[in-house]
């Protein structure tokens, strides 16, 4: 992409209504526009990140075994009414009426959706276990709407839905969920620790929130420090082995980490004091196993091996999508601008060309464009005739983690310069190296999707 031609509109100055880093640089880098109070337009380069880690996502989820749906933002009330939850839900949920006046709303979540569509087409224990998953966009009218995409009206969300025979069936489902948003937040570059949480509105015993640690977090959080040098790293894992996603389960919540809803002091107290750690978290996904809430409101049962009918035990899983790129910046920026992981990154890299215009600058430019994306690479070529601190500034804002320097004096010397956008530090060499070096950076951040 050439950088003349694309539509990026960074403003110079910093907005004064955005009062946490994220959104300033979100704002000040034309990723997102206001339309109201907490809904935003997506501008390319914020939709291109959000397309990123949508993507991730998906991988994740498809390569645990869930499958992928998609339901309305509109919904029937009626199918609320059923489980007792549209009157529950209070001012959060958007209603309104059609022209026929029915009542509906704009789903702030989906369980009964997905209950419905499971009664209508499943009705034996053969068909067990599934779980289906859709990323969309949900409405809350959150009275407070504020610091961005971080907590929005509208917001993206993945919402998964496992549907099992037994209780140890969808524990079980509740585990895989927990080792797929491991790695998924990992492959973002982020930190995310799993912590016993409270349930709220939708029900339940089990479940656990997924914190980035952050100062600006709204979520209190207690934990022992030994937490934070968890890994998953690239293990591999059969999503099939109860044990081993059991094993996992155990290896990540065995330590004390909890949010203030279920903190309690006398456990905290028994970690060792160096180890005790309160600071703050965004919540950026959450687990539950609820059991048969749902299916027994709804009448979601299958036929038994013995059978009779038997209710479905169930769970629900979110990932906030449009939140993670508030949370990813607020966990990697600098005094310049922000700081995109591999992973997620809008562009690959940035080429600078020093001076627009010198014949041989520009050929160059042109050619390590071309064979970025000929190896499958997407750059971000800065072509304006700009004084170079004003192209370097532009691309630290952006943040793209990799930027090839292009000028007159270094190609009299066959060589380009390479330089990370965290470590500042620059290396000089012949192109076709800088080429090869970012496609053994991005080999391992390659997303398959669907
Ligand atoms: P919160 O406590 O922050 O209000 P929640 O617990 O009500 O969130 P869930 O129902 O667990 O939210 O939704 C799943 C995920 O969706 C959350 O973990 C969070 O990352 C994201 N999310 C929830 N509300 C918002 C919002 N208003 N704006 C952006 N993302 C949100
Ligand atoms: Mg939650």
């Amino acid at each position: 992409m050439r950088l003349s031609r694309y539509f990026l509109p960074v403003l110079k100055e910093t907005p004064s209504e955005a009062q946490i880093v994220s959104h300033r640089l979100m704002l000040r880098a034309g990723m997102i526009k206001q339309s109201a109070a907490g809904i935003y337009s997506w501008l390319p380069l914020g939709f291109k990140v959000l397309r990123k880690i949508e993507n991730i996502v998906h991988d994740e989820q498809v390569r645990a075994g869930h499958i992928p749906i998609q339901m309305p933002i509109l919904q029937s009330a009626d199918l609320w009414r059923e489980s007792g939850r549209y009157e529950a839900y209070g001012e959060e949920m958007l209603r309104m009426k059609d022209r026929q006046g029915r009542d509906m709303l704009y789903t702030p979540t989906a369980e009964e959706l997905v209950t419905d569509i499971f009664r209508a087409h499943v009705s034996s224990y053969k068909d067990l276990p599934l779980t289906l998953y859709q990323i969309q966009w949900k409405f809350r009218d959150e009275i407070r709407p504020r610091f961005g995409v971080m907590r929005g009206r509208e917001f993206y969300m993945k919402d998964g839905y496992n549907f099992d025979l037994t209780k140890e069936d969808a524990l079980h489902a509740y585990n895989r969920h927990l080792v797929s948003y491991l790695r998924t937040y990992e492959r973002m570059g982020l930190q995310a620790i799993p912590m016993r949480a409270d349930s709220g509105p939708i029900g339940g015993d089990d479940t656990h929130e997924f914190l980035v640690l952050a100062e600006t977090g709204e979520s209190e959080v207690f934990y022992d420090s030994e937490i934070t040098e968890l890994k998953f790293g690239n293990r591999e894992i059969d999503y099939d082995d109860k044990a081993a996603c059991r094993a996992v389960l155990e290896e990540f919540t065995s330590r004390y980490a909890r949010t203030d809803e279920t903190h309690d002091e006398a456990k905290f107290a028994e970690v060792p004091e160096a180890r005790r750690r309160s600071a703050r978290g965004i919540e950026v996904g959450q687990i539950f196993y609820f059991g048969t809430k749902y299916s027994d409101a709804m009448g979601a049962t299958v036929q038994g091996p013995d059978g009779k009918p038997v209710p479905v035990h169930m769970g629900s899983h979110g990932i906030g999508v449009s939140r993670l790129l508030g949370a990813i910046i607020e966990a990697s920026h600098d005094e310049n601008g922000i700081i995109w992981p591999e992973g997620v990154t809008p562009f690959h890299c940035g080429i600078i060309n020093l001076k627009q215009g010198d014949e041989e600058a520009d050929a160059a430019c042109a050619a390590l464009e071309a064979s970025l994306e000929a190896l499958g690479l997407e750059p971000l070529y800065d072509d304006r005739k700009e004084r170079a601190g004003g192209k370097f500034a532009t691309m630290d804002l952006i943040g793209l983690p990799w930027r090839i320097t292009v000028g007159p004096r270094g190609l009299k010397n066959g060589v380009v310069e390479l330089t990370s956008r965290r470590t500042g530090e620059s290396e000089e060499l012949p192109p076709e190296e800088a080429v090869q070096k970012l496609v053994d950076i991005y080999q391992p951040h390659k997303v398959k999707g669907l």
